[in-house]
């Protein structure tokens, strides 16, 4: 018989989704005709633009011609997205060659984690994006740093010990808040003292209105000497499906011993990853346009006015609200009850399906996720 992997059996349980499923469905069965909102899933819930859905089917139709089939493209995907990304969203403060075409934020932390291994520290803010917790558990890590909140749920950083690894993510699943150039300045600071790696995910980068919230961290000074960035296609312009996203090792990024970080993920991603799909790369082209960016933009105002909308209507029933603003997350506080009593008032009073706090860490409890991403937010809670 084979071992099993004990660091498979020390995940934590994925309880939370299927116990929303199960309480969901047992409240449908038990209310047919009442119609329930759904702000709980995390998920785009419009149609993919024409401009993108044209461009991968023209793709995916020349592949099927002698002229247009192309085998194995480039591991790190292709040089003309590559350079749209560096020039459109970071305005050529990084380089092309920098940025590595993924499919998609979430399967680059795994392979992040393979970079640096297990016998990093590493630290997380609290609450969390369950991703960071799980794979570093994958490789065998025993006890994450939790960052200790201190203004809106940004870290305290005088009270947080020195970890090798820093994984932040800003706008913020789950608490929908976002940092300022000053907070992040701070957390730049505190990586370059202690030498540590910051895992930047931008994943709802495109979400941000406010002038004074970067978009990423290599818009503060020092920060490519600190940190990889890792971005994605899903909340963006809706590739949750199709799967897309990147990540940025600068080449100032170093080791120890001085070398490169981009050389080890380089020689890293093409032992195991053979890019990212052609059609969805050239989704991901097309939705770099100006006219693809701006379809992508009026559906995400859409999902912030969605959670300024929420946010509002639980301000006024008196709820502490997180976020909504540059973030389609609304992070609410309901006083004097656990996550899951207050899912199901929510979900018996309001006929709304939320995610309990207490499903993205220990500091999450009494509270709910809300999510803008939705057709119908009005009486929602
Ligand atoms: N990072 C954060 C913070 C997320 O909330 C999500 C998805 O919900 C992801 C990454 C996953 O992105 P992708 O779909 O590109 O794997």
């Amino acid at each position: 018989m084979v071992k099993r992997n004990p660091h498979i059996a020390a995940l934590p349980s994925q309880y939370l989704f299927v116990e929303v499923a199960r309480r969901k469905a047992a409240f449908c069965e038990k209310n047919p005709d009442t119609p329930l909102i759904d702000l709980g899933i995390g998920d785009f819930v419009d149609p993919l633009s024409q401009t993108v859905a044209e461009a991968m089917s023209k793709t995916a139709s020349s592949l099927a011609t002698k002229e247009g089939f192309s085998g194995y493209g480039p591991t790190a995907g292709n040089q003309l997205l590559r350079e749209r990304i560096a020039n459109v969203l970071y305005q050529d403060k990084i380089n092309a060659n920098e940025i590595h075409i993924s499919d998609g934020a979430k399967p680059d932390m795994g392979r992040l984690q393979l970079l640096f291994g297990s016998k990093v520290s590493v630290a997380v803010q609290e609450p969390v994006y369950p991703a960071y917790v799980d794979t570093s558990y994958l490789l065998g890590q025993k006890e994450l740093v939790l960052m200790p909140n201190c203004t809106n749920f940004f870290p305290n950083l005088s009270e947080t010990p020195r970890t090798d690894i820093i994984f932040f993510c800003s706008p913020n699943n789950p608490t929908g808040t976002a940092a300022t150039f000053e907070q992040l300045e701070e957390l730049v600071a505190f990586a370059k003292k202690n030498r540590s790696i910051i895992i930047f995910d931008t994943a709802y980068s495109a979400y941000i209105r406010d002038p004074n919230i970067p978009k990423s961290i290599y818009e503060i000074p020092g920060g490519r000497e600190i940190a990889i960035e890792v971005g994605s296609f899903s909340k963006m312009a809706g590739f949750t499906g199709v799967r897309l996203g990147w990540s940025v090792t600068p080449k100032e990024l170093k080791f120890e011993d001085g070398t490169t970080v981009a050389d080890d993920w380089q020689a890293l991603y093409s032992r195991f990853f053979n890019g990212a799909s052609i059609v969805a790369q050239a989704g991901g082209l097309a939705a770099l346009t100006p006219k693809g960016l701006n379809e992508s933009k009026l559906l995400a105002d859409q999902y912030l006015e969605n959670a300024r909308e929420i946010k509002e209507i639980l301000t006024a029933q008196g709820h502490s609200c997180f976020g909504g603003q540059n973030c389609p997350y609304v992070w609410a506080q309901f006083e004097g009850l656990s996550s899951w009593e207050a899912f199901d008032q929510v979900l018996n009073n309001a006929h709304t399906v939320t995610v309990p706090g207490s499903g993205f860490g220990k500091s999450g409890e009494g509270f709910l996720r809300f999510s803008g991403f939705s057709k119908n937010v009005l009486s929602c809670c």
